[in-house]
Order: structure tokens, then sequence, then C-alpha cells
């Protein structure tokens, strides 16, 4: 394989002057002018082995850069070439491991030299490692899936390609360790390669991203018939590390010369389909559509914005009020963030909070509407106006770090907001993935007096009693049950167990999403405690938060505040 080394500057003087020094080196040299078309560059190219950039580089630096390079193309590996003044700045790219060497400006040609070609053998050797413990030799690379699809395609075989990008595998991964991580793609390597369709091949294209080619195609029923089939093994639990882990997968695909072609583009269209709907919508199968393509550049420039968001002062949090169902008294409010981009307005956190994971930027962003949400209860409190709980939503994220009971205590204490007046929501999925590691971080957060809410529960496939481990207050139940009430007998009798089960094991039930009165009803009759929705109220400004506070009890369908921001 060539050599292929990615050279990153925003100013074409440097990137020219790097390539003449590099004239006879004889390796493939890509050039990109910012971190975000770096990215694009990396995602086309999957030879390339090492990239060097400048760290100053408007929008995204340097060293955010190999972040993500890291987290995303991890056998790829990162070299910063800077002013000494910058070095400082690069220090935590270089302790997260994401950069293995530091040039200064102006350069020493043989030292970069030596870099580079130390750079090259290094990434080769976690190639390589991957490859032994993977077995590739079941496995067909990108370049051998490319030549396949081409046989096919010249030979005017209809074919189909089918893209699978594990969901999450990322938080597997932080959850369960690097070693623990790679047996577990090769469990779902193993079984995919049981699963697949006689005839097809299927090929690894980087980290947790597969594709799988097949010289046959069908009607879309048939394709995703084809696709339900290939991932029905994965129903079942996967047990490593003795933990039960629930694997699932967003899928693109596409057929031969009408979603792309060429093989390449073929490829390249399905896995554009895979991340689509990966940070929008949450799993599925998606055929490829030309709009899709536009939506991906997007997300790639909101994902650099997120990085200068707070600075910017972008953010802003709304409440929602959570009201007895008995009384139509509030007695919590779930804070809500917002994030108004300076040119495209106000984008949903559905999408941003989770491309904010992706970049570890949850971490400062949910520290800050933590804060943000324990001084504006103090306010309140202040002001007189009735008490009651302020929820704050913690991401999976922020659970993984150590520190996180000491950031909590912190800011109760330079806010003085009482911490029984505070309760974090986690969602259940992160539960289900890491009960083990759960305990003693809840443990620590209840010894500071705050209470913990179970958010979005029915949604991750997990028993109450498996949760009942955990010293958990309350259980919010999905709006996806909700949304079938009163029609559905289904979704009724599955809300009455777990409001049953829950008020068995103490904790109080929250219905989310309530819109109708009709649900309100049935909610009532099934004795669930409390209600948070659009029925009452849809998240407010702090300003309108106070006039529900001082108009209680509420009234559902309340339109007085219809034209309120949501
Ligand atoms: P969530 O924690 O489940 O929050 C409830 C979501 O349901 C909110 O969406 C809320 O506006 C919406 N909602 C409430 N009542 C109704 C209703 O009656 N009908 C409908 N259709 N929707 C209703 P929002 O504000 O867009 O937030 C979406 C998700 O983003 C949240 O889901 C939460 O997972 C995440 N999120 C929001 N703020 C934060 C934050 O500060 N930190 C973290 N980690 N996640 C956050
Ligand atoms: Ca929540
Ligand atoms: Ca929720």
């Amino acid at each position: 394989m060539q050599r292929t080394l990615l050279l990153v500057d925003d100013e074409t003087a440097i990137l020219n002057a790097l390539k003449r020094v590099l004239r006879r080196t004889g390796y493939q040299i890509l050039s990109a002018e910012s971190g975000v078309k770096a990215l694009e560059v990396l995602q086309d190219n999957p030879d390339i082995q090492v990239v060097l950039t400048d760290y100053r580089m408007p929008g995204m630096t340097g060293g955010e850069l190999l972040v993500e390079v890291k987290e995303r193309f991890p056998h790829v590996m990162g070299l910063i070439l800077s002013g000494y003044a910058d070095f400082g700045a690069v220090t935590n790219a270089l302790n997260s491991g994401a950069v293995h060497k530091f040039l200064i400006k102006p350069w020493n040609e043989s030292e970069i030299l030596d870099a580079l070609s130390s750079s090259f053998s290094q990434s080769s050797l976690r190639m390589q490692s991957s490859e032994v413990l993977f077995g590739v030799d079941h496995l067909l690379s990108r370049g051998e899936l490319i030549d396949q699809l081409n046989q096919w395609m010249e030979s005017d075989i209809r074919s189909t390609a089918l893209y699978l990008d594990v969901v999450n595998f990322k938080s597997f991964n932080d959850s369960l360790g690097y070693e623990e991580g790679d047996q577990l793609l090769a469990v779902i390597m193993e079984q995919l390669m049981l699963s697949k369709p006689n005839g097809s091949f299927l090929g690894r294209m980087n980290g947790d991203e597969f594709a799988l080619i097949m010289p046959f195609s069908g009607s879309e029923e048939e394709i995703q018939g084809l696709i339900k089939s290939l991932l029905y093994p994965f129903d079942d639990l996967i047990n490593i590390a003795e933990r039960e882990l629930h694997v699932s997968f967003n899928v693109g695909y596409g057929i031969s010369n009408v979603d792309g072609n060429t093989s390449e583009l073929l490829l390249r269209n399905t896995q554009v389909a895979a991340n689509y709907f990966k940070r929008l919508e949450g799993i599925g199968f998606h055929r490829y559509q030309p709009v899709m393509n536009n939506i991906s550049k997007e997300k790639m420039v909101l994902r650099s914005d997120l990085y200068r968001a707070l600075e910017r002062n972008q953010f802003s949090v709304v409440y929602q009020p959570k009201v007895c169902m008995s009384t139509g008294h509030i007695v919590g409010a779930e804070c809500l963030l917002r994030w108004k981009h300076h040119s495209l307005g106000v984008i949903s956190p559905a999408i941003f909070i989770s491309l904010a994971e992706s970049s570890r930027l949850i971490e400062p962003i949910g520290e800050w509407v933590l804060s943000k949400a324990c001084y504006q209860s103090q306010i309140w409190k202040k002001e007189g106006l009735p008490p009651f709980l302020m929820s704050v939503n913690l991401s999976g994220r922020q659970l993984m770090s150590n520190t996180l009971p000491e950031k909590i205590k912190n800011i109760i204490e330079i806010t003085g907001i009482s911490p029984d007046q505070l309760q974090l929501e986690i969602t259940e999925t992160y539960l289900m993935q890491n009960i083990d590691n759960s305990l003693q971080l809840f443990n620590e957060i209840k010894a500071l007096g705050v209470s913990l809410a179970i958010d979005d529960f029915g949604t991750g496939y997990s028993s109450l009693s498996y949760l009942n481990r955990l010293p958990v207050d309350s259980l919010k139940i999905d709006r996806s049950f909700i949304i079938g009430l009163p029609k559905s007998n289904e979704k009724k009798c599955l809300v009455k167990n777990i409001i049953q089960m829950s008020h068995d094991l103490d904790m109080s039930v929250v219905a989310e999403g309530v819109e109708t009165q009709a649900q309100l009803d049935t909610l009532r009759h099934l004795k669930c405690d409390e209600i948070q929705g659009y029925f009452y109220s849809p998240p407010v400004s702090a300003e309108e938060f106070r006039i529900l506070l001082e108009n209680q009890p509420l009234i559902g369908k309340n339109y007085l505040y219809s034209g309120m921001s949501i």
C-alpha cells in the first residue's frame, strides 16, 4: 500500500513549501485548508495513515482536529507543526494521546522526515494488530470490496450495497475498555459472517463500520426484509466481560447504478445514508437519497461551530413544568438546553447533543446547564415563589468522568441550591449498558443529597427489576408510550405495569410528552404521579416559567401560553 499523508494548513504557501520538502519521499500527499475539510478528505481516503496539521486555523484548531481524528480513524497518526507559542495550547491534545509528535515552525527538514517515517511505521503496526485480532482472512478490505463490486457492475449484475454502523459503539468502548470493545467487535463480525446471505461479501470499512455487498437486488420490501434477517440475531443480548449488551445498527443501502454509478460512489453514498439518521432520528434502515449529502456536510460545519458556541454565548436554557396529577401544582421543572446558531437559527438538542457528546464538548456544556439551572432555582426561591424540584439532564459522556460528583458538589456550593431541590435525569439506555459502573457513582451522587430519575424509560428494553439495584427516586415513561394512549391496549397495559412496579419499588412516575386530555385521563386512571408535556406547557423561558409559577394550579391546554417559545 502506498504511504499516504494528509497535510492541513490554512496557508497555501506553507502547504506548498511542505510539499517541496517531501517531494523525494515517494509519499502520496493530500492536502486540506481546514479541519472540517481534512475530516472530509480522511473519510474519502481510507489509505491515509498520517496527518500533519498546523495548530492555529480558523474554525477548528489542529488540536481539536486530531482529537476527532483519533476517535474516528484510530489507526491514523497525528502530528502538529506549529509555533512554539502554541505548545501550551496543544497540551490537552497531547495528553489525550491524539498527538503523536509536536514539531516546531520554522521547521528542520530532517526532523520532519524522521517524524513522518516513524509515524508511518506506527500506523502500520496499529493496522496489523487490528488485522490479527479480527482475523481479516474472513473479511474483505475496502479495496477488495470495491474490486468485487466493479466486477459485478462491469458484468451488468445489479447489486446491492449495505453500510452498517454500530449504534453508539463509542459508549461501549468507553465503558468496557478497548480490549473488551475489540472483543465485542469480533463477536459482531462473526455474527454478521454467519447471517449474511449466500454469495454476499462482508468488509470492514473503519472502526465499527462494515459494508456488505450482494450480487442481486430486489424491491424495497425485499431488501429491508434481507437487512432484518441479517440483523435478527442481534435481538439477543451479547455477553462480554460478564455484561449483557444490546447491539443495534444504523444501516444505509443503495443499488448499483441507481444510487451510485461507480462502486466507490455507491459505497460512499450508502455510508452517507447510514450516517444521515445516526444523529437525527436514531436507529433504522435508510436508502440513499441525494439530499442526504448536503445535510452531512452541514453537520461537519455544525460540529466545528459548536466548539465556539459557549464562548459566543449562543446557548440558553428553557424550563418545562412537571405537574402533580392530583393538584395541578408544579412539583418540578426540567431544564432543557437550546442553541441559537448565528446563521442557522435555533438548532434542536436532538441534533447537537450527540455532536457535543462525540467531541466531548458535552462536559463543559453540561456543567454550564447545571449551574444555570441551580442559579435560577435560587433566584425563584429568593423571590418567594413556591418550591419545586429542578431537573437537569446528564449525558452518558458526563457520567464517564470520575470527577462528576466533585463537579456537582462544587456547583451546589457555589450556587447555594439546597441539594434536595436538585434532580439529575439519566437515560435508561445509558443505565442498561453501564449498570455495574453506575452503582458506585450513583451512590456518590446520592450522598450529596441530590435525587435521581431514569429518563426515557421503555426505550432501552431493560426490566425494572434490573434497574432496581440503583438508588433511583423517580422514573420517566418515554413519550413513545404515551402517544399510543388511550387507543393502544398494548401500550396501556405496559404503562399500567410500569406504574405499578415503580410504585412497588417506591419510585414516583412521570409521564413524558402528554399532549391531550384523553392521555391525561388515562394516566390519572392508571395512577401516574406527575405529567410533563405540551398539555400543560411546552418548555418556556425563565420569565415565562415565573408566570406559570404565579398562576397555579395550572389548567391543562392553557392556550394563554400557546404563543410561547418552544
Ligand atoms: P428529554 O430529556 O426526553 O426531554 C424531553 C423532550 O421532550 C424535550 O425536547 C421536550 O421539549 C419534549 N417534549 C416535552 N413535552 C412534549 C410533548 O408534549 N410533545 C412533544 N412532541 N415533545 C415534548 P427537547 O428540549 O428538544 O430535548 C430533546 C432531548 O435533548 C432531551 O430529551 C434530552 O435528551 C436532550 N437534552 C436537552 N437538554 C439537555 C441538556 O442540557 N443536557 C443533555 N445531556 N441533554 C439534553
Ligand atoms: Ca430528560
Ligand atoms: Ca425524556
